[in-house]
């Protein structure tokens, strides 16, 4: 029989572990990340017309000229971050919600900023609706962090800057860890920074394709 349950029956499972196949083939090793992956519902954070590629390894529009990230990107960001053991996370640019939701399946605690307005509504209905108990989100110019909530062993940055904002590197716990791309027009780099004293380290992974980000809160 193939009954279909609001789209979350055997053929989205199925769909899901070949996601994870892809994001195992592209070098993603992580087994605690790629199980959530392997879980997580991406359909429900992109819109209905565009459910049926949920599951292809690609960035889809999620209105407002943004996009949520393709997959790969997400995993790869997330594998990078986890390596710290972080607890407490900041992400800049909540977007979809799906990477706020991914990571907070593996860390204690997410704080999530979105300059959209309209977005950050959409998607703190989105997490109510779906149980995530352990996401804050604020509705804000995330170039400044959220300093009440600071230090963060991590910050995770989905929208790129043409330099690494100083006020995120200050909230940045000590051994912490900011994954952000960086760069303009003529292109961008994943960079991982690493925080130790008042020194911090760069290392750069990958080109990269982000939005950029954007000051002011819309
Ligand atoms: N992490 C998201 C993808 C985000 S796209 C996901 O999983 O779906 C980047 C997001 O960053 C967009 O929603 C954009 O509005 C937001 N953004 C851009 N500049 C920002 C800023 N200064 N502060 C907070 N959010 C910002």
């Amino acid at each position: 029989m193939h009954t279909r349950i609001s789209g979350i029956g055997m053929t989205s499972q199925r769909t899901r572990d070949r996601l994870v196949q892809r994001l195992r083939a592209k070098g993603i090793v992580n087994e605690a990340l790629l199980e959530v992956m392997g879980r997580m519902p991406r359909h429900l954070f992109v819109d209905e017309a565009l459910a049926s590629r949920a599951y292809e390894d690609t960035a889809l529009p999620i209105g407002f000229g943004q996009t949520i990230s393709q997959p790969y990107i997400v995993a790869r960001m997330t594998e990078e971050l986890l390596r710290g053991e972080p607890r407490r996370v900041l992400e800049v640019g909540t977007g979809s919600g799906y990477q706020a939701a991914v990571l907070s399946q593996l860390v204690e605690k997410v704080f999530t900023v979105e300059r959209i307005d309209a977005l950050a509504r959409r998607v703190r209905q989105r997490f109510r609706q779906m149980g995530f108990r352990n996401i804050q989100l604020k509705h804000s110019d995330g170039s400044w962090g959220w300093p009440s909530k600071a230090p963060f062993d991590a910050i995770l940055v989905t929208a790129a800057p043409p330099e690494i904002p100083t006020g995120l590197l200050e909230q940045l716990a000590d051994g912490g860890r900011m994954v952000i791309p960086v760069g303009g027009r003529n292109g961008q780099t994943l960079a991982v920074i690493t925080r130790r004293g008042a020194v911090c380290e760069r290392e750069d992974l990958e080109a990269v394709s982000f939005v950029p980000l954007l000051g002011g809160a819309g």
